[in-house]
């Protein structure tokens, strides 16, 4: 038999990461005492999120239209390429509003351990868009797997010759991008180093 409707909903609410059973039932009446219009929006969002989120097919962001609109920008300087691990840490360089060219996600970091190498990573998908590029700043997590991951960038983009460079450290060691805050990421960007 069917788990009704309430039960249903529930068991999928906890199955969200820090949502207890307790939380993802309080979540599921609270959708039911909402106006029926919340329960179709949050569906509709839910499918929405699913089938038109995508990666772009230049920078590997995560959008509903493809060029992403940071590639679709004809404002922005094609001529830098910032690389990240993840879309957050993209937003976070984006809320500095310090760096005006494109980016590159790779959607990890390489980890040897964790079974993570270059071809689990947007490295490959990098490596076409250099011709005409004058840097390449890597802004990957200033952990041991971001360390890694800036070090074979370097093997693999300063031989053809474009200028590779490594965001400041400030962003504290082992910490992530995505939680620095702006001044700190912003002096980032402003005191890269080359590589
Ligand atoms: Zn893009």
């Amino acid at each position: 038999m069917a788990l009704d409707p309430i039960a249903r909903l529930t068991v999928l609410f906890a199955r969200l990461p820090g949502v207890g059973e307790k939380t993802a039932q309080r979540l599921a009446f609270h959708v039911l005492k909402s106006p029926p219009e919340y329960a179709r929006d949050l569906a509709e969002a839910l499918l929405a999120l699913r089938l038109e989120v995508r990666l772009c097919s230049i920078c590997c962001n995560l959008t509903a239209q493809d060029p992403c609109p940071i590639c679709a920008d004809p404002q922005r300087d094609t001529k830098m390429i910032c690389v990240v691990e993840s879309v957050p840490d993209l937003l976070a360089i984006e809320r500095t509003r310090e760096f005006r060219g494109r980016y590159h996600v790779l959607h990890g970091a390489l980890s040897p351990l964790d079974g993570v190498g270059p071809d689990q990573l947007k490295i490959k998908e990098l490596l076409p868009r250099l011709t005409g590029v004058e840097e390449v700043i890597v802004a990957t997590d200033p952990t041991v797997e971001g360390e890694a991951t800036a070090l074979y960038l370097t093997r693999l983009v300063k031989p053809l010759g474009v200028r590779i460079t490594r965001i400041a450290q400030g962003v504290p060691m082992g910490g992530d991008l995505e939680y620095a805050d702006q001044v700190t990421l912003a002096r980032a960007i402003q005191g890269r180093r080359e590589l």
